[in-house]
């Protein structure tokens, strides 16, 4: 517990959590100074781009300066890793701002194409990033004494190994089972462990309720989990998925962000989905951009943009800039939780974003929408397109599992029905293929919606 909470308090480090915005803002000026400095004098990376751009960390005193500072992505990223192993025979060499010796772990994003690209944390980096977690935790009303399932895939990405740490060094009880053990052996250690936190993707969670009957011969509801926390795809921030997935277990679904970086949010319960508050904003300066003209853009309520952050406080790889290629909004109102914080909601991808004849349109707003058919459809569904890219020659063809027992003539209603209203809602009119329940393949870590014919 942080010395400054008290078990009655809703918040882990009170003063900062309930700091007007303006006066994080001048922590924020104040800690990107220091960080600017600490970056442009230990890594050849930032020296080089520094000097590239014609600045040096003096001239970055406000926040018109701070715009000035050159983007990075993960190409820019991929590229220094394979500079630095080719110099120094390590990846260290360039990106690093922390000595070799003082970097504890290595993490990686989940990317499903190239190269990995790595984070280096020192020990205190660790420090910071359990501190984040902790308020996420702390907030929703998890308590040393919770029993949390780590079901999540046991790797160096976000919801393993990381955040198997943090669970432990808050003080709950953790069994890092992991999505490796397979559903029978994650259910079974469900059944013995009696946890009241799971923690995984959305689909994993979704997938051991629909299986919960079959292996353990009761219904997930039966388990004694109140809390499902979720990250690493949309899914717990989609309002049908989220209370038909509440109501297989009897518990609150919670949405997250926020692994190896500073970035973290967390939904506030509740039936309603209000989106992820924003939790961090003093240790990572968040950005907006138009992600066509890559404008910036301002915070204003149910603002959407590709974000970009920048670390603070950080040694090992501190950030700067950084666009990761996901879309975001923002929602600077009031919520009716009561917590202060702006909330975040993810979007997509940039990658996974679909032009229909000049409507975009992510994977993420499709299964929203299907989910709204439950129970005639599983929810599960595939995005069929003729070719890899963003523009899709109408219609937009989808692949769509229907409920087991229905009968032909309810189908050809129910695919007018879906087309119907996804045109309304969504303005583009899908093509919609059925087929039988089931039929598709559940992943257990990301579900990829989109198949190239
Ligand atoms: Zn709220």
């Amino acid at each position: 517990m942080s010395e400054n909470c008290r078990h009655d308090c809703q918040f882990w480090d009170e003063e900062l959590e309930t700091m007007p915005r303006e006066q994080i803002r001048e922590i924020q000026l104040a800690k990107l100074k220091k960080q600017v400095k600490y970056n442009y004098d230990n890594s050849i990376f930032y020296r080089r781009k520094f000097d590239a751009a014609g600045l040096e960390p003096g001239d970055i005193k406000t926040w018109d300066d701070f715009k000035k500072i050159p983007f990075m992505d993960k190409n820019e990223h991929r590229a220094t890793q394979d500079e630095s192993l080719e110099r120094f025979g390590h990846p260290y060499g360039m990106l690093a701002c922390a000595p070799r010796e003082k970097i504890v772990r290595l993490s990686a994003t989940s990317g499903t194409t190239g190269t990995p690209t790595l984070y280096m944390l020192t020990k205190n980096d660790i420090k910071v990033l359990n501190n984040l977690h902790a308020r996420k935790y702390w907030r929703i009303g998890l308590r040393p004494g919770d029993t949390v399932i780590v079901a999540f895939a046991l790797s160096m990405f976000a919801g393993g190994v990381p955040s198997v740490d943090a669970l432990w060094d808050y003080g709950m009880c953790v069994a890092p089972v992991g999505a490796e053990a397979r559903t029978r052996r994650l259910l079974e250690f469900t059944a013995l462990t009696k946890p009241t936190v799971l923690f995984c993707t959305p689909s994993m969670v979704e997938h051991l309720g629909e299986q919960c009957e079959k292996i353990l011969g009761k219904p997930a509801a039966t388990l004694g989990i109140k809390y499902l926390l979720c990250g690493g795809e949309p899914g717990a921030g989609m309002p049908e998925f989220k209370k038909r997935v509440e109501d297989m277990f009897g518990a609150r679904m919670y949405d997250m962000l926020g692994s190896v970086q500073t970035l973290h949010a967390i939904s506030c319960g509740g039936e309603t989905y209000r989106g992820m508050h924003f939790l961090s904003e003093d240790f990572c300066i968040l950005e907006l951009l138009d992600p066509q003209t890559g404008q910036d853009l301002e915070f204003t309520d149910g603002v959407t943009g590709e974000y970009v952050f920048t670390y603070l406080d950080w040694e090992g790889t501190p950030f700067m800039r950084y666009r990761m290629g996901d879309i975001m909004q923002i929602n600077t109102g009031a919520c009716e939780c009561g917590w202060p914080e702006m909330r975040l909601k993810l979007i997509g991808r940039t990658d996974d974003m679909l032009i229909v004849k000049g409507i975009n349109i992510y994977p993420s707003a499709i299964k929203n929408i299907l989910e709204k058919f439950a129970p005639r459809v599983t929810g599960a569904f595939r995005i069929v397109l003729d070719r890899p890219g963003h523009q899709v020659t109408p219609p937009l063809q989808l692949k769509v599992e229907h409920a087991p027992g229905l009968e032909s003539q309810q189908i050809t209603e129910l695919k007018k029905e879906i087309e119907q209203y996804m045109s309304e809602t969504a303005r583009v009119r899908p093509e919609i293929t059925f087929i039988p329940p089931f039929t598709l393949e559940r992943s257990e870590h990301k579900t990829r919606y989109i198949e190239i014919k």
